[in-house]
């Protein structure tokens, strides 16, 4: 039959692809850093060194968010406690958060949520829209984090921060691999977490408005 893909048969074909080849970058780029590092040391007069070392860190920095796209490693799901998780990964960021004048509101329903999940991966999805809020929010401010129980069995974590907001028709690209409008983005990190999120049969959704701020809302079927 002719080519019709949807959407997430192609986010899958370009997952793999993109995998792959990193994973045939990254090795090489290895030993250049490294030969450059060597360099420096032995040359600190040169200037272009640093312009070289930060061009290679970036290709460094796509390669790793590329890897981790990568051929599903023997996922392993357990059950998890999703306040926690998500207060863990608030502690990660706190510093940047300080340094930024960013503040963090919480606002967790009391009861416990467990959802099945690879813990690690989760952490991460929170962790790339997280980011996201914090570089939307370059003169700081705050940014709520709710849990709370939602419709059909399912638990809602919302990310809502007063950052600069996404142009509406610019919403639906939200998630195209290496669609950014950062100087020094990827566009990488909504694709990945709309890759985890549905392994894990949720959703992830964004309204937002510019100037104002914009919600992240995911949605993750809880267990006993
Ligand atoms: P990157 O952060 O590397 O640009 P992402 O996939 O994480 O890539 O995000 C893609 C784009 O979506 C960002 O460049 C930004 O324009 C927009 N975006 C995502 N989250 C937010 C947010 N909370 N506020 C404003 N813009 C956002
Ligand atoms: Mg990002």
């Amino acid at each position: 039959a002719e080519g019709f893909l949807l959407q997430s048969e192609k986010l899958s074909i370009v997952g793999e692809l993109a995998a792959g080849v990193a994973h045939e970058i990254r090795n090489p780029l290895t030993t250049i850093k490294g030969f450059v590092q060597l360099y420096k040391a032995e040359n600190s007069s040169i200037v272009y060194n640093d312009l070289l070392l930060s061009e290679l860190e970036r290709i460094e920095t796509i390669t790793s968010e590329l890897l981790s796209l990568g051929k599903p490693q023997a996922v392993q799901l357990n059950r998890a406690n999703l306040r926690e998780l998500i207060e863990k990964t608030l502690e990660l960021l706190s510093p940047e958060a300080l340094m930024k004048d960013i503040q963090f509101i919480q606002k967790f329903e009391e009861a416990a949520f467990f959802i099945t999940c690879e813990k690690n991966q989760l952490k991460q999805v929170f962790l790339n829209v997280l980011k996201n809020a914090m570089e939307a929010m370059p003169d700081g401010g705050e940014i709520t984090i709710e849990l709370r129980k939602g419709a059909e069995g399912n638990c809602v974590i919302s990310f809502q921060d007063q950052g600069c907001g996404i142009p509406e028709e610019l919403l639906p690209r939200l998630g195209e691999p290496f669609y950014t409008l950062k100087e020094k983005g990827t566009g990488l990190g909504l694709m990945i977490c709309k890759k985890i999120i549905k392994q894990h049969h949720g959703s992830i959704t964004y309204q937002s408005k510019e100037k104002e701020g914009t919600l992240v809302e995911i949605k993750l079927p809880m267990v006993k």
